[in-house]
């Protein structure tokens, strides 16, 4: 069946849907419209945002929303289960395929739902109770209540090292807004202060001062590609055990650009990772580990997950299945090969990035020191016209973490659309215009404002009408026609 054929089923098929649920609720069915509308019309630079297939998305809505299925395959708490069982089988099966791992976990609802699950696999595998060995108890869960008194302080009681939040980490590495930051004694590694680049040598003398039981890689905002095989290296030294969080740079290893010493798989015991950034499948979350870990890991429900969503799950089989793809493979080379277009078009033009460039799918671009705006302000502006981006700290930031002196710009999304090299320069055109026209707006004391601005005017409209321009030319789901 040719595409124009399958763009033409889902047309009908997506016309139908909102037709039912509009029957019932019509605000509903308009806003799912608006959705796509506002996304057909929009240039999204969101790092951690993506299209997903219409495969994907269609594989979502169905009978699989309404089963329960707590357990693992083949050992479910509820009767009935065979297809779910054959959905989660698949998607793991293509998840240990694709990225070569001993065994995938795939019923994390999300990223951070995917960290607790890593963070209990290993404090459960990994914590060492000489006293409850002593005993007989050979498992967590042969535990008796007495037992677990003294497993909570035990597991209460372990480090991690993951990296800090200025330098490109994530909430879940250890950081108090999140669980993490409460369940261990938290130490960051972060980067040099003067090429902004990860030392992997300050981090060795971190981690054998720290000593932590998980060293945690991976990140949110750091526009370069990590030694994983160095940082086994490190973990190793001191018995850590090292994870991996490829959430946001997961499209980038599926697509085999991140291999060798980069392959957080070859190297790291537990890896996590989202589903839905680079990666461009259904919202969710991942863990793949290496073979010891594999019997912690099947239960994170109902340990610390809700029961799995089945139809996430088949979304998930379909996304992977696609990322196995040789087409994938073309896509993650040409996700790099844009945000490295996008880095020179913004520096040639006069702007500055943190690390001075990128070598993955993120730019992160310092507002601060050549267009003397905070993220916040730079954020708004680039909406006004069109281009959507995200705030962020950069190293040391002098705005703090609301404010922010960064943008953080991502390539997944456009790359996903048709964007090439021509489309990513004339971005970051657009970007430097918008940003070299707009000025810090005094507050009503007087004194520069860290979230008002002004911008030039006509010039927001002009912008976003090349914008549509640009995406008119990159339609997103040709052919589907609501
Ligand atoms: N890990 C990293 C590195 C992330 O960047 C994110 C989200 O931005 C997450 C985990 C959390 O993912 P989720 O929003 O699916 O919980």
């Amino acid at each position: 069946m040719s595409d124009i054929d399958l763009n033409e089923q889902a047309t009908i098929a997506y016309r139908a849907m909102l037709n039912v649920i509009g029957a019932t609720e019509p605000t509903v069915a308009q806003a799912i419209r608006q959705e796509l509308a506002d996304q057909r019309t929009s240039l999204k630079l969101i790092a951690s945002e993506n299209y997903a297939s219409l495969a994907t998305l269609l594989s979502m809505g169905n009978w699989f929303s309404d089963k329960y299925a707590e357990g693992t395959i083949g050992h479910r708490f509820y009767a009935g289960c065979q297809n779910v069982d054959t959905v989660e089988a698949e998607a793991a099966r293509n998840a240990e395929e694709l990225f070569g791992a001993d065994h995938a976990y795939v019923q994390p609802h999300s990223g951070i739902d995917a960290n607790l699950v890593a963070y209990w696999t290993i404090l459960t595998h990994r914590v060492e109770t000489p006293d409850l060995e002593a005993k007989g108890v050979r498992s967590v869960n042969d535990l008796s209540e007495d037992d677990w008194e003294t497993l909570r302080h035990q597991f209460g009681d372990q480090r991690m090292m993951g990296m800090s939040l200025d330098a490109g980490g994530h909430l879940t590495h250890g950081f108090r807004p999140n669980i993490s930051g409460r369940m261990f004694h938290q130490h960051s590694y972060g980067t040099d202060p003067t090429t902004g680049l990860i030392d992997y040598d300050v981090m060795r003398a971190q981690v054998r001062e720290f000593k932590p039981l998980i060293l945690v890689g991976g990140y949110s905002a750091y526009p370069r590609r990590v030694n994983f095989a160095k940082m086994r290296e490190i973990a190793d030294e001191v018995g850590a055990t090292l994870m991996v969080d490829m959430a946001h740079f997961a499209g980038l290893v599926a697509g085999k650009l991140f291999t060798g010493d980069e392959d957080p798989v070859a190297h790291a015991q537990v890896v996590t990772t989202t589903t839905h950034k680079s990666l461009r499948g259904p919202r969710g979350g991942m863990v793949l580990v290496e073979h010891e870990f594999a019997d912690d890991v099947d239960r994170g429900c109902p340990m610390v997950l809700g029961g799995p969503l089945a139809n996430m799950m088949a979304a998930k089989a379909v996304a992977l299945a696609e990322a196995k793809q040789p087409s994938f493979r073309e896509y993650a080379r040409n996700v790099a090969g844009n945000a490295k277009t996008l880095a020179e078009g913004l520096m040639k033009r006069g702007a500055t990035l943190v690390t001075g460039g990128t070598d993955n799918h993120i730019v992160l671009l310092d507002v601060g020191s050549n267009f003397g705006l905070t993220g916040r302000q730079a954020e708004s502006a680039l909406i006004e016209a069109g281009i959507v981006t995200n705030r962020n700290s950069i190293p040391a930031d002098p705005n703090g973490s609301w404010y922010t002196s960064g943008i953080r710009l991502g390539t997944p999304a456009l790359t996903s659309r048709g964007f090439g090299t021509d489309e990513f320069d004339r971005v970051a055109s657009l970007i430097c215009e918008v940003l070299s026209g707009t000025s810090v707006a005094t507050t009503a004391k007087g004194t520069p404002s860290k979230a008002k601005y002004t911008i030039t005017d006509g010039l927001a409209a002009r912008v976003h009408a090349e914008t549509e321009e640009l995406l008119d030319a990159n339609p997103l789901y040709p052919g589907l026609d609501l």
